[in-house]
Order: structure tokens, then sequence, then C-alpha cells
């Protein structure tokens, strides 16, 4: 049986090849390859000997995320979908904003949080990602990108909570940011968790230098329990006080993520009460209005809601930006990822 390359780290990449009685700097050139040039035959990494390359064939293969659908919407972002090993699904999707492009990729294959307003999680939980098959969701996006639009901002916001599958989602972070992995900037990575709160004090060892966003969605305990069902778990306080504690350098503010969800959580109280709770905070709130859904039991915010709410939060001088959720037309917004594919591949999977 061969095995995978890409399931290798960078040391063992090393020790294979030391192993091998190659010299180990091909590891360096291997992973430039596999992790920035995308191949997955050894023939093309060809400053590596031919003999080496012979060698790592015999026993080893280069595996790869296969794309199997991609859907365009109208506000032309850009929804992924791709075939893991095991045949289950995930999603990534392209989001082109005005002098940028976004890509959220998913860290599960569904998720165990719940939270009520997200299609996402009627998945319920199947299994985490590994460390490759979150990697290489930018991978294959990127190589399909155009020269000149190879920028990519990431965020870990699709399937599944980040912090859950927290080892995986670390190391992915470390690869995806390395000189030896995708060599894009942590400044341009985001993570963002729903509030696992031990996770959240472990991750101020990682030094990833990665921006945080952590979503609220609530001014208190009592909504946020209705809606998040990990609020009964880590209230908001835990929360807000995991945030107080954060480190972060200088000027770098952590994402409120805040959906507003009409007749919910949109009152002008509701705002006082999220600023109260967020002051010692370093942040910057997303405003997000919700996406209905057939579904679901909740309504969109209206628009006088949404502009006395932010103007609320910006009164206590808190930097606040409305985030309008794009791909709706193509189930790739906030919320939706997963869940139309996964009902199909239940129908699948019930006709055979
Ligand atoms: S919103 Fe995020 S954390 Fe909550 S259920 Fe959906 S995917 Fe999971």
């Amino acid at each position: 049986m061969k095995k995978d390359l890409k399931t290798l780290s960078f040391p063992e990449l090393e020790k294979l090849l030391e192993e091998m009685g190659e010299k180990s700097y091909h590891a360096k050139q291997l992973a430039i390859w596999i992790w920035q040039r995308g191949i997955t035959d050894f023939a093309q990494a060809t400053d590596i000997s031919k003999p080496c390359r012979n060698k790592l064939a015999e026993r080893y293969y280069v595996s790869e995320i296969s794309l199997t659908t991609t859907r365009m919407a109208k506000d032309n972002s850009c929804k992924y979908v791709f075939r893991l090993s095991d045949r289950l699904e995930i999603e990534s999707v392209l989001i082109p904003e005005q002098d940028r492009l976004t890509l959220c990729i998913s860290t599960q294959v569904g998720c165990r949080q719940g939270c009520r307003f997200c299609l996402t999680a009627r998945m319920g939980f199947v299994r985490n990602l590994l460390i490759h098959e979150i990697v290489d969701q930018v991978l294959q996006v990127k190589k399909r990108l155009p020269s000149d639009k190879k920028n990519l901002n990431i965020v870990l916001m699709g399937m599944g909570e980040p912090l859950d599958n927290y080892q995986n989602t670390i190391q992915a972070i470390r690869l995806i940011s390395s000189p030896l992995g995708l060599n894009i900037s942590p400044r341009r990575i985001t993570l963002s968790t729903a509030g696992l709160v031990p996770q959240l004090y472990q991750l101020q060892k990682e030094k990833l230098g990665v921006n945080l966003a952590v979503s609220i969605n609530a001014p208190s305990d009592t909504i946020r329990n209705t809606l998040m069902p990990i609020n009964r778990q880590y209230n908001l306080e835990s929360v807000f006080q995991a945030l107080r504690d954060f480190p972060l350098p200088s000027r770098q503010k952590i994402s409120i993520e805040y959906i507003l969800i009409g007749g919910v959580n949109d009152s002008p109280e509701a705002a006082r009460q999220l600023r109260r709770g967020l002051r010692g905070i370093p942040c910057k709130v997303n405003l997000i209005p919700y996406n209905p859904d057939p579904s679901l039991p909740y309504n969109e915010c209206s628009e006088l809601c949404l502009e006395q709410f932010q103007e609320i939060l910006r009164g206590y001088d808190l930097t606040v930006t409305v985030r309008r959720s794009k791909g709706r037309d193509i189930g790739a917004a906030c919320g939706q990822l997963g869940y139309y594919c996964f009902q199909q591949y239940l129908k699948k999977i019930q006709y055979k």
C-alpha cells in the first residue's frame, strides 16, 4: 500500500529522504512542488534526481481532494464542492470584494455546535477534516485562479467549528502560512470560532499571528442560549473574559461577528447591552444580516433595525461594518454550507 506524502509533516519528509539515502534538502524542494505548485506526479519535480523520484513513487503518492462542482452566484461569489477520499463532500466559497478575494474554507464535515440559525448544523457532525484536507481547499482554488488574482485572504468560517478540530486546524494554519507550505501571510488568515473558551486560552500560546473572529450573535445569555447551544457550556461573560485575556499585537482587533435576526437580537436595547459586554475588548463589530431559509424559524432584520443597531454601536466609538452575506442563490451564504449537498448525498445512498 502506498502512503500519501501530503500526510507527512516537514520534519517527517526530511527523515524519509534521509532514510532513503537521499539529501535532506530535497525535502524543501519537494514541499514547494507539492504545496506551492500543486503537483501530484513526482515526474514533474524536475529539480530532484530521477532515481530519487522513482524511489518516492514506489512507496508514496500525492493526494488531491477532487473538485466535483463549481457554482457561480449572481454576485460572482463561487462555491467549490470537493470530494474527499471517503466520498464525503465539503464546500469552500470564494468571495470577491472590492479590492480582494477571500476564500472561506471548511474544517469539519458537518458541525456539532448546533447553532439554530445555521443549516450546516442540521447535518450534525460527520468527521474532522485532516490537515491536508483543510490546506488542499486553498491549494485547489489557488491553482485555478489567474496569476494576477492569487493573493487570497483566507477565513476559516466554512463548515464546522475550527477549534473543535483543534490540532488539525492549528497545523493546517501553520502549513498555509509557512514558506514551505502555501506561504500566505498569517495577517491574511482569519480563524473564526463560536467561542470554545478552553481552546481560546490554548490558542493564545500558539503564536499563530492570525486574525481572530468570534461569533457572538446575542447580547445576553438568555438570547444566546436559544441561538447557540454552546452558550450553556461557555456563557457570554466567559467568552468575553477569554477575549479580554487574549494577547494581541498593537492595533490588531478581534472581530465580533453578530448575525442580526429580525425580532430576536436586533433591538436598540440589544445593541446597548452588547456594547456593555464588549467593554475592555479591543474589537470591531461585523454585523451580518441574517439569511432567511424556509426550513429555519427566523426572519430577516429590517434595514431600519440594522441602521439603528449600527448607529448605537458607533455612538460608543466602536468600529462597525456590515457584511452582507454573498452567494445566497447557490447555497453558499453564511450558515448554508454543506447542507444542500449533504441532502443530495443522503438521497443517493438511500437509493443505492
Ligand atoms: S454557525 Fe458555525 S459553529 Fe455554528 S453550527 Fe454553523 S458551522 Fe457550526
